[in-house]
C-alpha cells in the first residue's frame, strides 16, 4: 500500500528525516512512535506532500505501486491518501456539516465513502451540533469530526497524527474502536502515537523513530513486552 525509500527532509539547513525506508501493507494498522522532535509529524507531512512549504526532501514515496513523490497533496488525496493533522485542521468559519462535506471522494475503487447519515449514526454528537462552527466542539468531538471528514472521502490509507492527544480515556477508547472498524472496512492506517499502551492495543506493527531515523521495527508482542521500557524512553 505504502512504500517509502530513503526519505530525507530538511527545514532550511536542519535535517529532520534521515534516509527513512518503511512500508505499510494493505489492511495493517501501523504506528510511528518516538520522542518529541523525532520527526514523526515531518514524516506524515512528507507522505501527504505537505513538506514543500517548509523545505526540501529527497527519496521516493509509492502508493499502491505508483510513484507519487512528485504529486501535490490534492492529487495524493485523490489517489486515496487521507490525512488527519495534529492541529486537526478544522475550518473555524464553517459549520460541522460544512467541514464534513468539503473533501472530494477518492478516485477509483477502495473502501465505501461514508455517507453523512452513516457519520451521524456513528457520531450522534456531530449530528446534534451540525449547524455549529466546527471549532466550538470539544477536543474529542473535533477529533471525531476530522476522522469522519476523511472517512467521507473513502480514503484507502489514513495518516493520523496523534489522534488521542489530550483526549479523555472514553474518547481514546472510541478512537480505538473506530480505527478497528475502519480497518475492517478496508482502510489501512498509519498513525503517530505517543500513547504506547493505546498503540500496543490497536496496532499490528510499530516503527520507532529517533532523530529522524527509523531505529526499530516492532511487532505487537514486542511492544507489549517492552511497554515500560518504551514509556521510559519516550519520557512519558
Ligand atoms: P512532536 O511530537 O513534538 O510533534 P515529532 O516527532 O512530530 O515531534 P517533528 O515535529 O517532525 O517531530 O520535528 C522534527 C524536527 O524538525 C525537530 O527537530 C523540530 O524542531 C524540527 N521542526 C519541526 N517543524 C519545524 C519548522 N516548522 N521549522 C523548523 N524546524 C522544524
Amino acid at each position: 500500500m505504502l512504500r517509502v525509500e530513503g526519505l530525507s527532509a530538511w527545514y532550511g539547513e536542519a535535517q529532520a528525516l534521515r534516509e527513512v525506508s518503511m512500508q505499510v501493507d494493505e489492511g495493517e494498522i501501523v504506528t510511528l512512535v518516538g520522542r518529541n522532535g523525532a520527526g514523526k509529524t515531518t514524516l506524515l507531512r512528507c507522505l501527504m506532500g505537505l513538506h514543500g512549504t517548509y523545505g526540501r526532501t529527497t527519496g521516493t514515496i509509492a502508493l499502491s505501486g505508483a510513484d507519487v513523490t512528485a504529486l501535490p497533496p490534492h492529487a495524493r488525496a485523490r489517489r486515496g491518501l487521507g490525512y488527519v493533522p495534529d492541529d486537526r485542521g478544522i475550518y473555524a468559519t464553517l459549520s460541522v456539516e460544512e467541514n464534513l462535506t468539503l473533501a472530494p471522494p477518492v478516485k477509483g475503487g477502495g473502501p465505501e465513502p461514508w455517507s453523512l447519515e452513516r457519520v451521524y449514526e456513528t457520531f450522534p454528537h456531530l449530528k446534534e451540533r451540525r449547524r455549529s462552527p466546527g471549532t466550538t466542539l470539544s477536543g474529542g468531538e473535533q477529533q471525531m469530526l476530522v476522522l469522519a471528514r476523511v472517512l467521507r472521502t473513502g480514503a484507502r490509507l489514513l495518516l493520523c497524527d496523534e489522534p488521542t492527544e489530550g483526549l479523555s480515556p472514553l474518547f481514546v477508547q472510541r478512537i480505538g474502536e473506530i480505527l478497528r472498524e475502519v480497518r475492517a472496512a478496508g482502510t489501512t492506517v498509519l498513525l503517530v502515537e505517543q500513547n504506547v499502551h493505546f498503540a500496543a492495543t490497536v496496532a499490528d506493527r510499530h516503527y520507532l523513530l529517533a532523530e529522524g531515523r527509523i531505529v526499530e521495527s516492532l511487532d505487537r508482542d514486542q511492544v507489549r513486552e517492552r511497554e515500560h521500557q518504551l514509556l521510559e524512553y519516550l519520557g512519558i
